[in-house]
């Protein structure tokens, strides 16, 4: 069945790859079928959300029967790309930064961190996990075809690395400090502030207990 990849909303998208690693673990301990109530105890999604999301992609789950683990796996595989590997750059080898160079998504075939920035002199030329560190001048030089960055640096450098970061034709980044960044249009970043993360964990958790 063809899918209309442009159909897919961006909240549905958004879940794939919480799906995907999820279908993943179950295929590799051999199981064949999921029930919607399952998948969404395990990823905590609702599982009225799950099977709008599935509707989307032809996986209609049977009753009594649930979804094909394998259907699933191999769509969510051409939808993500999971079969091609998306190399990424690191800027900034800091403490967060370095856990990333060690961390570098080893669960994950399809993703790998391949090369690091920094403006530090004891860190350039060094190898951090198995990721090399380089001077952030020479960025333009190094980065070949790499379109998506991670960044960790400190916040009040985030901008102005940014603006270079578009220059050398990054198209996404992972934007781990507290800055709000301002990119034109066609540039995608996701902003993840583990501090403010906590914080409204911590917020949700006194004022709207779940019991
Ligand atoms: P550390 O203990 O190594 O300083 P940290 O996470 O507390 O770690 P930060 O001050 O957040 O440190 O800086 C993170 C990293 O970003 C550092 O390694 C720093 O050298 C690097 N960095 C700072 N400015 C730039 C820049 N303009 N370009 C690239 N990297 C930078």
């Amino acid at each position: 069945m063809e899918i209309d990849q442009a159909k897919i909303p961006q909240a549905t998208a958004k879940r794939l790859p919480l799906y995907y690693r999820f279908l993943e673990g179950l295929q590799a301990s051999g199981k064949h079928r999921v029930s919607s109530s399952e998948l969404s105890e395990a990823v905590k999604v609702d599982s009225a959300t799950i099977r709008r999301d599935f509707s989307y992609f032809g996986a209609l789950g049977k009753k009594g029967y649930g979804y094909n683990v394998n259907y699933l796996l191999s769509f969510f595989r051409k939808t993500l790309d999971q079969d091609e590997l998306t190399k990424v750059a690191l800027v900034g080898v800091g403490n967060l930064g370095t856990a990333f160079l060690n961390y570098n998504f080893s669960k994950s075939n399809n993703t790998r961190i391949e090369m690091a920035f920094d403006v530090d002199r004891s860190k350039v030329d060094q190898v951090y996990g198995d990721v090399p560190v380089y001077h952030f001048d020479d960025i333009e030089e190094k980065i070949g075809d790499i379109e998506v960055v991670i960044l960790t640096v400190p916040s009040q450098a985030a901008q102005g690395i940014t603006d270079q970061l578009l220059e050398c034709g990054i198209k996404g980044i992972l934007n781990f400090t507290p800055a709000r960044l301002t990119v034109p249009d066609d540039i995608r970043v996701h902003h993840i502030d583990l501090s403010v993360e906590l914080q409204s964990l911590i917020y949700f958790l006194k004022h709207y207990p779940l019991k």
